[in-house]
């Protein structure tokens, strides 16, 4: 019996765009207001697998580069906080199709193969803080990041030393007729 990990698919963020987040967010929110995600393990999560077998996860990897979807240019143009969930988020007010779609195939693909999905709606956000659980004063977006989109990636989210980390672990192109995976 292999052991299973925890991954899911996400959309890695450029280190230029993740230093610029980095560096508003110490701008715009003391540290009382919640806990930092780490600039590395800032990501933009498409589907949520949970533990997962080896087995299923090349299932899954293999569906996964199975996909065709053209490339998208992310906007993030907003910024949020869920109370509930206790986060603080930067989004888009205008999710590009590609962005949806490609959720929804690999949503319902990690369906299909048994992982629970979230009856909530897909709204693609980038966790900024954690443990965010008052509501703090989310400054007017000042900023404007944009960048392509050409691959998505599959992490593992793993405990160690007590933080958790997230690590892309398999790569695919987007609007590439090859669809080859890049082992990372
Ligand atoms: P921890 O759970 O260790 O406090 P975490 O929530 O950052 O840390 P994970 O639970 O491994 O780490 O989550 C990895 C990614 O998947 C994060 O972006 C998280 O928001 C997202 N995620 C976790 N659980 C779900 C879920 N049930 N549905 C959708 N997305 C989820
Ligand atoms: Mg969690």
């Amino acid at each position: 019996m292999s052991e299973s990990k925890r991954l899911f698919f996400a959309i890695e963020l450029p280190a230029p765009v993740q230093r610029q987040i980095v560096r508003w967010r110490a701008e715009h929110f003391p540290p009382e207001a919640g806990r930092p995600v780490a600039a590395a393990n800032l990501h933009l999560t498409l589907a949520f697998l949970g533990d997962v077998s080896a087995d299923k996860q090349r299932a899954l990897a293999a569906m996964a580069g199975r996909i065709a979807q053209p490339e998208f240019t992310l906007h993030l143009d907003d910024a949020g906080q869920w109370l509930r969930s206790r986060v603080l988020w930067l989004g888009t007010r205008q999710p590009p199709r590609g962005l949806l779609q490609l959720a929804n195939m690999l949503r319902a693909q990690a369906a299909r193969s048994g992982c629970y999905q979230s009856p909530q709606p897909f709204h693609p956000h980038i966790t900024l803080l954690r443990d965010a659980g008052h509501a703090v004063a989310i400054p007017a977006p000042g900023f404007h990041w944009a960048f392509p989109v050409n691959e998505f990636s599959l992490y593992e989210s793993a405990f160690a030393r007590g933080r958790t980390r997230y690590t892309p672990i398999q790569r695919w192109t987007l609007g590439n007729p090859e669809r080859n995976s890049d082992e990372v």
